[in-house]
């Protein structure tokens, strides 16, 4: 038998589990280990809560889960409840799919004033998450600045700007929409170092910006290389390209209440503030020869009380687990950080790619396990499961079985409002009363 840990329930580990089970047949057996006692990691706590259709890839999740070969830990903090090093001592394989859930910060004097958010702490706050529940953005800003051009930009922007309507049928939580139903945002700038060539929206995602119903996408003609240029580009970022060119033609509307500006070639220096956010101040750039972006030297000011900084996101270090600290990911080579120890998914390659990427890394990384050999390096000497939930009852640990989960499940369900698909517990608290024992 090899007995597998898998660290983290989200897209990675999910995909990693169901590989292994079609590579390993009956002899695996594989426990999913997750610090919240729900599954589905980015996929409940990351994809936006109006984008439903991608969400629903978590069915398939519950086939795995469900497999009698499987079995789910929530609840069951790594690097706290138990080690890595214990779990290397009791699994022939421990794969570390612990995602990238910290902000990069903005890294600019003034970073640290009030209403500076990290868009991690931003999507965490209005998708339920616990850790950001009581975040508290301030709302009453008429304008807010993100910086960033990626989708994790026009995801803050598109909530920023949706209406409660709009919002109705998505599972954003009530602590976040009744907020949002009373916000004073009137203007959005997604400010990107680079252009509109070089963004890293994708089609859908940038296409919804124009078909808000109280907002407009603002951009500048003047921000884009002549239209031959666009012929260079590969077909996703042409579209993406050819839409921005759209609203750059359309211009405002009048009509809408709203505005999303994107603030291309500009790359931010400071927050400006007295003891909260007054502006960010930015610095106008161009690209040179190689692509990246260079200084123009002239710099301006855009007047908002609230920043999201939507750069991209780092791993959380685990103790005794060697860190590229300047990739904010685990060290490794292809998943292996040591032998018996690998990581996947953002964790293995960062903060990159669509929820399919995390199948073909967990494929590939299945691979390689098999490659190790039937047992691991270990003879299938290993405690495993038996191991862990002796360890974890030693320790007091009230472990949330998948079963639990399904409970909480049904729970959110029942209490949804009218037209949404769920109403998510957003603290431990709340989740703990569907399994404390
Ligand atoms: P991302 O796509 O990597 O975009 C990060 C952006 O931040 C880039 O525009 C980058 O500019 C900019 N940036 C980085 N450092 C900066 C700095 N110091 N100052 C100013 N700008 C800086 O990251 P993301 O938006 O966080 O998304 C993460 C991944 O999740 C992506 O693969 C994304 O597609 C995916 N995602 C997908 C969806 C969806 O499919 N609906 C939704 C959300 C996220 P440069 O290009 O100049 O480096």
């Amino acid at each position: 038998m090899r007995h597998l840990a898998i660290v983290g329930s989200g897209p990675a580990g999910f995909y990693t589990a169901e590989a292994a089970l079609k590579q390993f047949g009956d002899t695996v057996r594989i426990d999913i280990i997750d610090r919240l006692p729900t599954p589905y990691g980015l996929i409940r706590a990351g994809v936006a809560p109006d984008h439903q259709s991608i969400k629903a890839v978590s069915k398939r999740y519950d086939a795995v889960a469900r497999d009698a070969r499987v079995a789910f830990f929530g609840h069951v903090a790594v690097g706290q409840d138990v080690s890595v090093a214990e779990l290397c001592g009791l699994y022939d394989d421990v794969i570390l799919a612990v995602g990238a859930p910290l902000d990069r910060p903005l890294g600019v004097p003034g970073d640290d004033l009030p209403g500076v958010l990290g868009s991690a702490a931003f999507v965490g706050w209005y998708n339920g998450h616990p850790d950001f529940a009581g975040l508290q953005p301030p709302l009453v800003a008429r304008t807010v600045a993100i910086v960033g051009n990626g989708n994790v930009a026009i995801d803050c922007a598109r909530i920023l700007a949706k209406t409660v309507q709009e919002l109705q049928d998505s599972d954003i939580v009530n602590h976040a929409l009744e907020p949002l139903s009373q916000s004073a945002v009137r203007a959005v700038h997604i400010v990107g170092r680079r252009g509109p060539h070089q963004a890293s929206f994708t089609l859908k995602e940038v296409g919804e910006m124009g078909e808000l119903s109280r907002a407009t996408p603002l951009v500048q003609a003047a921000d884009f290389p002549p239209t031959e240029a666009d012929a260079g580009l590969e077909t996703g970022q042409r579209r993406v390209v050819e839409v921005l060119r759209r609203f750059a033609a359309a211009g405002p509307d009048a009509a809408k209440p709203v505005t999303i500006r994107f603030d291309f070639f500009r790359r931010p220096v400071r927050v400006v503030g007295d003891g909260r956010v007054e502006g960010l101040e930015v610095m106008r750039t161009r690209l040179d020869a190689a692509g990246r972006a260079v200084d123009s030297g002239e710099t301006e000011i855009i007047p908002c009380e609230m920043v999201i900084s939507a750069i991209g996101y780092r791993s959380a270090g685990l103790e005794g687990v060697p860190f590229d600290a300047a990739a904010g990911r685990f060290a490794n080579v292809d998943g292996q950080i040591a032998p018996g120890l690998w990581c996947v998914g953002w964790a293995r390659r960062g903060p990159t790619g669509t929820i399919g990427t995390n199948r073909q890394d967990g494929f590939a990384l299945v691979e390689r396990l098999a490659a190790t050999g039937a047992n691991g390096d270990t003879g299938g000497s290993k405690a495993g499961r038996v191991g862990l939930e002796a360890l974890l009852g030693e320790r007091g640990v009230t472990v949330a079985r998948f079963a639990d989960w399904e409970k909480i499940d049904a729970a959110e369900v029942a209490r949804a409002r009218p037209g949404a698909p769920r109403e998510k517990f957003a603290s431990l608290d709340a989740l703990r009363t569907h399994f404390s024992r």
